[in-house]
């Protein structure tokens, strides 16, 4: 089974999408802070990271920065609502996969995660 961790401030968001993703057959957890996806990482397997941008604290710029400065290497997709073009391609240049905007098309996300996890790399 695929695992992913969604990374968002909103909790309602995470338990909400949690479930539409367990549903589909995804082993999911979340963190509600860009600071827990280290620890998180560091214990759990974890094929891909569903990352919201905008957090309090640590925000997912900051993250997708740190996961390149350790050398963490999981897929990540953006999630977000502040989309546009150049947070995509931000975050496309700090090793982001694809971008999602939010309030996010449950099955537009699917295909993309789809997609995402069947690349090799
Ligand atoms: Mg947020």
């Amino acid at each position: 089974m695929e695992s992913i961790l969604i990374v968002d401030d909103d909790i309602n968001l995470c338990t909400l999408l949690k479930e539409e993703l367990a549903e589909v057959g995804y082993d999911v957890d979340y963190v509600n802070n860009g600071v827990a996806v280290f620890d998180f990482l560091s214990r759990v397997k974890t094929d891909l990271v569903l990352l919201d941008l905008k957090m309090p604290g640590m925000d997912g710029f900051e993250v997708l920065k740190e996961l390149q400065d350790r050398n963490i290497n999981v897929k990540i997709i953006v999630l977000t609502a502040y989309a546009d073009v150049k947070s995509a391609i931000d975050s496309a240049k700090m090793g982001a996969s694809d971008f999602i905007s939010k309030p996010y098309d449950f099955d537009e996300l699917l295909i993309t995660i789809r997609k995402v996890l069947q690349r090799d790399t």
